[in-house]
């Protein structure tokens, strides 16, 4: 009998279910997948949604009875302070995830439903949560604290927790293996810009700053999300505005960022307008790669000394217009872009940084999928081995 080296990775998100199976002897992915609009027809809630990912499985021979599959892994968003490692899933741990929920009322409990309904599948095999908040959770106290009210953040567990972390360890650990150099000798920026976007500063493996916040909300400018703004703009939006908080809240999470600067969430098609000349459009390009520039030198600074700034995904992968703009001007930092390079087009990490640049710049796909899995398969108990 072949042994069991299947992962499969489950992202259950509020309204979509993503699915990769990995086989870890290999690095092979045998199945992969996504069931959509969950919420409408075929799919009314996660049960059918989920029951649909384990049909599409079961056609392909791999099935949840699949003696290959070794263990679930299961993106979880929100892991507060309590969960800092990938957690095998017991009752109480999913429990804990449950009373994460005020942190993370929009994610956490799509989560919570795929766990729930995968342990009744194969109550047997080991169910593994790997957490976005973990790699956060090295970040000092004064990096991740705010400067409110002792007693109030406390009350309310207000901190830095940081989003996006299993992306921002696996592309800061590749990037030390493009550059040649173990990960613990490298100190690194990384840009996540996808439809949400967030920074990381990473120094010798280690996450010391991040720009999400008590949610992803903060920091970079968004497809749809405002990141950084003065927090007195929703009390002023609620005074002079008349706005609810539930109106506010969907304000700055849904229409602002690029989408309510120019009314596109985008980036090619950003960029497509720009290049015809819209002048909001540009501004609004201008506003988005300004922030970039803020976090880069900010981020500089924290960790004193910079070896790699690292793009990834879909547009910190795709748009060579972003990275150019996000660098320009930053010769003073060592950081100096080849344009010739950084217009390749490819799929493979790779450096797109002058010869001389002091501080390499790379862009490097991202892999969550890939690094949940190996979360997963490293803590699970494996006999016979
Ligand atoms: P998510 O955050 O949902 O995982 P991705 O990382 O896949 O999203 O990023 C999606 C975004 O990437 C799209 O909204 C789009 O703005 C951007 N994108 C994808 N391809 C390109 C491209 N060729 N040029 C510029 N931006 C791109």
């Amino acid at each position: 009998m072949s042994a069991a080296t299947h992962v499969l990775v489950l992202n259950s998100g509020s309204s979509s279910v993503k699915y990769q199976l990995i086989d870890m002897a290999d690095g092979s992915r045998p199945a992969a997948g996504m069931v959509e609009r969950i919420g409408e027809p075929p799919f009314p809630d996660h049960t059918t949604a989920l029951n649909a990912v384990a049909d599409e499985l079961a056609a392909a021979g791999l099935g949840f009875d699949s003696p290959r599959l070794a263990a679930i892994g299961h993106r979880v968003v929100h892991g507060g302070t309590r969960f800092t490692a990938p957690t095998v899933i017991t009752d109480e741990v999913l429990e804990t995830i449950r009373g994460l929920v005020p942190l993370a009322p929009l994610h956490n409990p799509a989560n919570i439903t795929g766990i729930e309904i995968t342990r009744k599948l194969r109550p047997d095999l080991p169910q593994v949560a790997v957490f976005d908040t973990a790699f956060h959770s090295t970040l000092p106290e004064y990096a991740a604290r705010y400067a409110i009210d002792w007693e109030t953040a406390e009350r309310y567990s207000i901190r830095r927790y940081g989003f996006h972390g299993t992306s921002h360890q696996y592309v800061s650990r590749r990037t030390a293996e493009l550059l040649r150099k173990s990960p613990e000798s490298v100190n690194v920026i990384v840009l996540h810009l996808g439809n949400g976007a967030s920074a990381s500063a990473v120094a010798g493996g280690v996450c010391v700053d991040t720009s999400m916040g008590l949610t992803p909300l903060e920091g970079l400018v968004m497809g749809t999300r405002s990141g950084d703004l003065d927090p007195a703009i929703p009390a002023h939006l609620h005074r002079v505005g008349g706005l609810s908080v539930d109106e506010i809240d969907d304000l700055l999470n849904r229409r602002s960022g690029m989408l309510g600067l120019c009314g596109d969430n985008d980036m090619r098609e950003v960029t497509r307008r720009v290049a015809a000349g819209d002048t909001r459009a540009a501004l609004a390009f201008d506003v988005y790669t300004h922030r970039l520039r803020k976090y880069v030198g900010g981020y500089a600074a924290v960790l004193g000394r910079v070896d790699a700034v690292v793009f990834t995904a879909g547009v910190g992968e795709n748009s060579a217009e972003v990275r150019a703009a996000a660098t320009a001007g930053l010769e003073g930092f060592g950081i100096e872009l080849d344009p010739a390079l950084n217009a390749v087009r490819s799929a493979e990490p790779r450096i797109v940084s002058t010869a001389d640049s002091r501080v390499a710049v790379a862009v490097v796909p991202t892999d969550e999928e890939l690094e949940i899995a190996r979360q997963t398969f490293a803590v699970i108990p494996r006999g016979g081995e």
